[in-house]
C-alpha cells in the first residue's frame, strides 16, 4: 500500500482541494505518512511544486511528485482543479507515468546545493566580475550584476524574466543568461543567453564573490569568501514527477504567457 502526503499552497482554494483528496485516498486504504511518504500530492501553483521538491530533497531516490494547479495550468502539474475527477482516476487506476527530470547542482567549498528551475549568483550591492570557464577551458570574463543558469523545466521562470529562450519540453539543455552584463569597449563577454548540452560543467571564479547571494529556486545562500563555483547537471539526484495526461507543451505556454 502506498503511503501519501499533500503540499498545499495555504489558501482556500487549494485547501479546499486538499480535504478533497485526503478523504478520497483514504477511502481508497491508502495512509498518510509525511515523513516517508512515497507519492506527494502537490495543490497550488509551480512555486509549490518547488517547495515541495525542497522538503524531499533527501529522499528524491523513491518518492513520486503529483501536482494539481489552483488557478492556471502550470509548467509542473498536467491538471487545474476542474480537472480533480480525472486527476484522482489517473492516479488510482494507476494510469500514471512516471517521468524524471534533471536537477541542476551547484559545489563549492564542501557544499553542494540542487535546483529544479534554475542556480543564479547575484551580485546587487557591486560590480561583480568572475572569470567561467565551460568544461574546463576558460569561455570569457564576465562583469555585470551575474548569471542564471537554469533547466529546461526553470527556462520559462526567472530565465525567460532574464530574455532567455524557453526550452520546449523533451530537450535536455541547460542555458546560462547573464543578469545586467556591461558590455562595452573595454569589458565584453557573451551577451546573449547560451544554450549548452547537459554533461555541460561550468566553473565561475572570482577573487571575491563578497556581498554575491547563490539563489537555489526560492532560496538564497551568501557566498561570502567562496572563490570558486561549479555547476553541472546531478549525476545523483532527479525528480520523479508522475504525469497522467499529455498535455501539449504549446498549449501550455499559450495558456500561461
Ligand atoms: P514564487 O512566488 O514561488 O514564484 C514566482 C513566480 O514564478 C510564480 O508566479 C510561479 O508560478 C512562477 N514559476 C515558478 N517556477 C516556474 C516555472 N518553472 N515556469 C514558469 N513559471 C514558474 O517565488 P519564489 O519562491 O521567490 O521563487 C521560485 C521561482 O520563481 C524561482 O525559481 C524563479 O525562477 C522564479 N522567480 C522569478 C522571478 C522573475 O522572473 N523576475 C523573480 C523571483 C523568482 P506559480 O504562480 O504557479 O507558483
Ligand atoms: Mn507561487
Amino acid at each position: 500500500m502506498k503511503k501519501f502526503t499533500i503540499c498545499n499552497r495555504p489558501d482556500e482554494q487549494s485547501l479546499a482541494l486538499a480535504d478533497v483528496i485526503r478523504i478520497s485516498l483514504n477511502e481508497a486504504g491508502q495512509m498518510e505518512n509525511e515523513k516517508q511518504p512515497d507519492v506527494v500530492f502537490v495543490i497550488g501553483g509551480d512555486g509549490t511544486f518547488i517547495y515541495a521538491v525542497h522538503k524531499y530533497m533527501d529522499q528524491l531516490d523513491h518518492v513520486q511528485f503529483y501536482g494539481i494547479h489552483t488557478g492556471t495550468l502550470g509548467f509542473y502539474t498536467d491538471y487545474r482543479d476542474c480537472d480533480l475527477e480525472e486527476f484522482m482516476t489517473a492516479y488510482l487506476t494507476g494510469e500514471c507515468t512516471e517521468i524524471t527530470y534533471p536537477l541542476l547542482e551547484a559545489v563549492f567549498d564542501d557544499k553542494k546545493e540542487l535546483a529544479i528551475n534554475e542556480i543564479r549568483i547575484e551580485n546587487a550591492a557591486r560590480t561583480q566580475y568572475m572569470k567561467i570557464y565551460v568544461n574546463g577551458r576558460k569561455f570569457e570574463e564576465f562583469r555585470g550584476t551575474g548569471i542564471c543558469v537554469c533547466t529546461q523545466l526553470g527556462s520559462t521562470a526567472y530565465n525567460r524574466s532574464l530574455g532567455g529562450a524557453v526550452i520546449q519540453e523533451g530537450l535536455r539543455f541547460i542555458e546560462m543568461t547573464e543578469i545586467s552584463g556591461i558590455h562595452h569597449i573595454k569589458y565584453r563577454s557573451l551577451g546573449s543567453p547560451i544554450v549548452m548540452c547537459e554533461n555541460t560543467r561550468l566553473a565561475f571564479v572570482s577573487d571575491s564573490f563578497d556581498g554575491a547571494l547563490l539563489g537555489v529556486d526560492s532560496d538564497v545562500i551568501e557566498l561570502n569568501g567562496v572563490s570558486r563555483i561549479e555547476m553541472h547537471i546531478s549525476s545523483t539526484h532527479k525528480v520523479r514527477m508522475l504525469r497522467g495526461r499529455n498535455v501539449n507543451y504549446f498549449d501550455r505556454l499559450k495558456s500561461l504567457f
